[in-house]
């Protein structure tokens, strides 16, 4: 077990780690935001008919030797109404965006080309392009048969829609991986019940809870527990048989109240990592329990909200989208460059994560941090939508001093 580790050899630890979840068939119209499981390639040739590119004429390149020419119009080529007549030398067919091409044509004139009246054409200027323009061959996209989507691939609008345009009605997509959510403390009350002195209300629960929705898990929260090995014990072992990822939050630390990390290390037969060089959120615990039927990997966080905060998008997020299929290379959050609109401290020893806006300035993105860094503020990340970056061992940076930043949404 590596004791103190860097967020980069953590998080490539972490992620070497995570399994996917199960396969499921699923129709193509819930599909959003899924990552595939399956190689696609494409059923037909793309297009499937030459077809035209533009609004125009269909018609012979060699009858175009010089020009101003006049042609015959013989027929008409619609949208989903092709014409099975041939265009012959001094004949043009009227054709239209998409139409299949008719045969005897070769080049498509576009009309802003053309002077026209119902029975006749006559072409001012030839298409640049010269023969063939304005024709969209059959397969010059994909030919039948070519790969067109790679496993992991996440669905979103364009993919469904290449997908659709395929024909394809099922697809094959990782399931969305069961969360559970468990908070540590003796100190925590549930939502609704009013926190007597030295009580807090269990937040990280609704926290997590929703950042586990909102990337792609179903989150399964379970009941507070207190600060006992025993019911510790219990709850992981609960979660472990019933989820895909054991998140926990608090009793991550050395203190004496602190059951997580033992826990884990004794489930998991030794944890991966339980310290991070990261400022907020050190304490952070990792490993995975081996059942029979499948692995399960834990990350306890620690209680401190803006703590857990940083540690579920640094390494839960990116844990999330390769549970579903993402690659681990492509899971970890971009970094962004950004320049400070205000002065920023660092952490000797560790890398500080700081909370702030990222705004769009034109030419560039400006990063404003939270004046307060404090992570014990429970306002500290709420309408932030950034993370700033700041190296290990920089003390202090000025503004307008260029700092990498994740997006966090
Ligand atoms: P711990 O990591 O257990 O030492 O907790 C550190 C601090 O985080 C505690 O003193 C609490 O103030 C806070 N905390 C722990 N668990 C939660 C929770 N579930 N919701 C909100 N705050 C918490
Ligand atoms: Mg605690």
């Amino acid at each position: 077990m590596s004791d103190f580790i860097t967020v980069d050899d953590a998080l490539a630890e972490l992620l070497a780690r995570i399994p996917d979840t199960a396969v499921e068939r699923i129709h193509l119209g819930l599909g959003a935001e899924r990552r595939l499981a399956e190689s696609v390639e494409a059923p037909w040739n793309s297009p499937r008919f030459d077809n035209s590119a533009m609004d125009g004429f269909a018609l012979r390149w060699a009858d175009l030797k010089s020009v101003p020419t006049t042609l015959e119009i013989t027929g008409i080529s619609a949208a989903g109404s092709p014409s099975s007549e041939v265009v012959t030398e001094g004949q043009a067919f009227r054709i239209s965006t998409g139409a299949a091409v008719p045969s005897g044509a070769d080049t498509v004139v576009p009309r802003e080309l053309c002077d026209a009246d119902t029975l006749e054409v006559t072409v001012k200027q030839r298409p640049k392009r010269g023969e063939g323009a304005n024709i969209r061959r059959t397969g010059t996209y994909l030919k039948a048969g070519e790969a067109a989507l790679s496993p992991g691939t996440r669905l979103g609008g364009a993919e469904i829609g290449l997908l659709a345009s395929f024909g394809k009605p099922v697809v094959a997509v990782h399931a969305r991986p069961r969360v559970a959510i468990i908070s540590t403390g003796d100190e925590l009350v549930e939502l609704g019940e009013e926190p007597t002195s030295g009580q807090i209300v269990n937040s990280n629960a609704y926290m997590l809870e929703a950042l586990v929705e909102a990337n792609g898990g179903i989150p399964q929260v379970f009941p507070i527990v207190a600060d006992r090995r025993k019911d510790t014990v219990a709850t992981f072992v609960r979660a472990i048989a019933s989820c895909d990822m054991v998140l926990s939050s608090g009793g991550v630390s050395v203190g004496d109240h602190d059951h997580v990390r033992s826990v884990v290390d004794e489930l998991t037969g030794g944890m991966t990592f339980w310290k991070v060089k990261m400022k907020p959120g050190k304490p952070l615990a990792f490993g995975v329990a081996h059942l029979d039927t499948h692995a399960v990997p834990i990350i306890g966080l620690p209680g401190n909200p803006a703590s857990s905060f940083v540690g579920f998008h640094l390494f839960v997020r990116p844990a999330l989208e390769v549970a579903q299929g993402a690659s681990p290379t492509d899971a970890p959050l971009p970094r962004i460059e950004a320049s400070l609109a205000g002065p920023v401290r660092g952490s000797r020893g560790r890398r500080a994560y700081l909370a702030g806006r990222a705004i769009p300035t034109g030419h560039g993105i400006t990063f404003e941090p939270r004046r307060n860094q404090s992570s014990g503020n429970p306002a500290l990340f709420a309408d932030a939508n950034a993370l700033g970056i700041v190296e290990e061992g920089r003390e202090m940076l000025k503004e307008g001093a260029q700092i990498p930043i994740h997006l966090l949404q």
